[in-house]
């Protein structure tokens, strides 16, 4: 951990070499930069730097080395529920990349995929290839529209539609690690300027080490090239809604073969009721226990036919030709999602008209939406944490984990709120736990039932994917001892005065 002193001289330093636009000392924006939605005290970094270009962050970390200050990188630091753009440990000096190095560096319509540097949003690339009059589209996640597509992607982020792995959409990387290296992954580690199969090849010569700066905190990647998927002629959501919790079993059972035989291009989200309305309700029974208790059985009920939604609704989408050439694929699937006699189709009209389900109909088709970040007023005083498990797709597995999970969270006093997102073989399942920040009893129990959701997943061998700042230790604890070595080899070689985000998921 630095001094005061440390943190004064390399700040000072860095003014000298790189300007004084490129770091702040100042107390606001450090509370600023320090503020997020856990339920932890806020963590106020050292100083905030705005480097503008890989060789200005290559000086940052030979100044961080030379003054011994830990470094704390972020992107657009949208990183709501799960630390917002507040670093590790306080003191640490959070490199916002975002603020200077947001350029989009190139797009290859023919080829499909664009260059970009880490304060590329969302927005700013949709809006981009709309300007373009580009074949092209992005795969929007569900979370705000300024993240930085670079930043989601290294976190293992999930999209939509059918480039929905962000990682695994990533091709070709350059990084300054810890030790002052700038290095490029993949054909672009060739030496030279001119790489023609830098961000259309994966598999180059040597070991793949772009896996090794996704969720870690081994260096600080300058610029990604993405893949990126031609339009389809058109786009045809669809949606179907169940009337009980336990119908989540018969839903996945549902889903996989559809995952599976790639009938369905994007994922399959089997979403639950309050996640779905928490985007356009606030809970009704708060102020009647002073947020102790859960919502009642009742009064969801009552949101949900107040919205024309189930206990679960389905939403994916199709591509083809057009309308009317979709039209019977999406018969088939309404046969087969429809076949028990449970669920109901939401035609795309009525669709339009429940709010919720814009979020999905705008992802699909390659829209970025704030929509969901209302979900946050769902309880009042803006507490929020994600917890990412997950499941094989089978339908008795899901349905078990989700009448423990609820339990759980209603013994806490909060509500369940849930979005399995349906690949072929792996729900990613997506809680959102909300509460109130302001109020230290609840705060304590959103922690609480944090913890207790994590352990009840470990004890049935489930780990998290991402994972708030505050509990990355706290899981990096629940692996094996022989992995955190490596993590920590690992990070010893390439940045051997552990100078980028030590205790950045659990990386020492
Ligand atoms: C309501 C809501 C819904 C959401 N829905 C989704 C969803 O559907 N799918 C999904 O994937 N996410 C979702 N998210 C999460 C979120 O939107 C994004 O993952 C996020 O915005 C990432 O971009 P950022 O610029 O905010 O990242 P940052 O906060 O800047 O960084 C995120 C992480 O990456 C690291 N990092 C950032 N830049 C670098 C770099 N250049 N080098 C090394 N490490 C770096 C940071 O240290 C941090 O650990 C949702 C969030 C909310 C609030």
């Amino acid at each position: 951990m630095s001094t005061h002193a440390q943190i004064i001289d390399f700040s000072n330093a860095v003014a000298a070499e790189l300007g004084d636009e490129a770091i702040t000392l100042g107390d606001d924006v450090r509370h600023r930069y320090g503020e997020h939605t856990l339920p932890g005290p806020d963590v106020l970094p050292g100083a905030v730097a705005y480097p503008d270009s890989t060789q200005a962050v290559q000086t940052l970390i030979r100044l961080a080395n030379q003054f011994r200050v830990q470094l704390y990188p972020i992107s657009n630091g949208q990183n709501i529920g799960l630390g917002t753009r507040s670093p590790i440990v306080p003191g640490q000096v959070v490199v916002d990349l975002g603020r200077r190095m947001n350029r989009i560096l190139d797009v290859d319509e023919k080829l499909g995929y664009c260059v970009i540097e880490p304060g590329v949003s969302f927005r700013t690339m949709h809006d981009e290839l709309k300007r373009r009059d580009s074949k092209l589209m992005i795969s929007p996640t569900a979370g705000p529209s300024q993240g930085s597509i670079l930043a989601n992607a290294l976190d293992k982020g999930g999209g939509s539609g059918a480039y929905a792995d962000h990682f695994g959409m990533i091709c070709g990387m350059e990084i300054v690690l810890g030790n002052g290296d700038i290095i490029r992954t993949g054909d672009g580690s060739l030496a030279g300027d001119t790489h023609p199969n830098w961000h259309v090849s994966k598999y180059s010569f040597g070991p793949t080490l772009d896996g090794l700066f996704s969720q870690s905190n081994f260096g600080i990647v300058t610029r990604v090239g993405m893949w990126l998927m031609p339009r389809p002629p058109h786009i045809e959501p669809f949606f179907f809604t169940f009337p009980d919790d336990g119908d989540v079993a018969e839903v996945i059972e549902r889903i996989r073969p559809l995952k599976l035989s790639n009938f369905v291009p994007t994922l399959i989200r089997a979403t639950n009721d309050l996640y779905l309305l928490a985007s356009v309700a606030t809970n009704p029974e708060y102020a009647a226990s002073n947020g102790t208790r859960s919502l009642s059985d009742e009064g969801r009920a009552a949101l949900r036919r107040q919205h024309g939604l189930g206990s679960w609704t389905v939403s994916g989408a199709l591509y083809g030709a057009s309308r009317a050439a979709l039209m019977p694929q999406i018969e088939r699937i309404s046969n087969h999602f429809l076949a028990s006699g449970k669920g109901r189709q939401i035609p795309l009209e009525e669709a339009e008209t429940i709010a919720p389900l814009h979020i999905a109909t705008n992802s699909n088709t390659g829209v970025p939406t704030d929509s969901e970040l209302k979900m946050l007023g769902w309880r009042p005083g803006g507490g929020a944490i994600w917890l990412s498990a997950g499941s094989p797709v089978v339908g008795s597995t899901v349905n078990d984990f989700q009448t423990e999970a609820r339990r759980i969270c209603h013994a806490h006093g909060l509500e369940y709120l849930l979005s399995n997102v349906c690949g072929a073989r792996f729900a990613r399942s997506v809680h959102s736990i909300i509460y109130n920040r302001e109020n230290p009893d609840e705060t304590a129990r959103a922690d609480a039932c944090y913890r207790a959701l994590s352990e009840c997943f470990a004890s049935r061998g489930v780990f998290v994917g991402r994972a708030p700042t505050m509990y990355q230790s706290f899981h990096q604890a629940q692996r094996m001892p022989e992995f955190t070595r490596a993590c920590s080899a690992i990070k010893a070689a390439l940045d051997p005065n552990g100078v980028i985000a030590p205790g950045k998921y659990g990386i020492m």
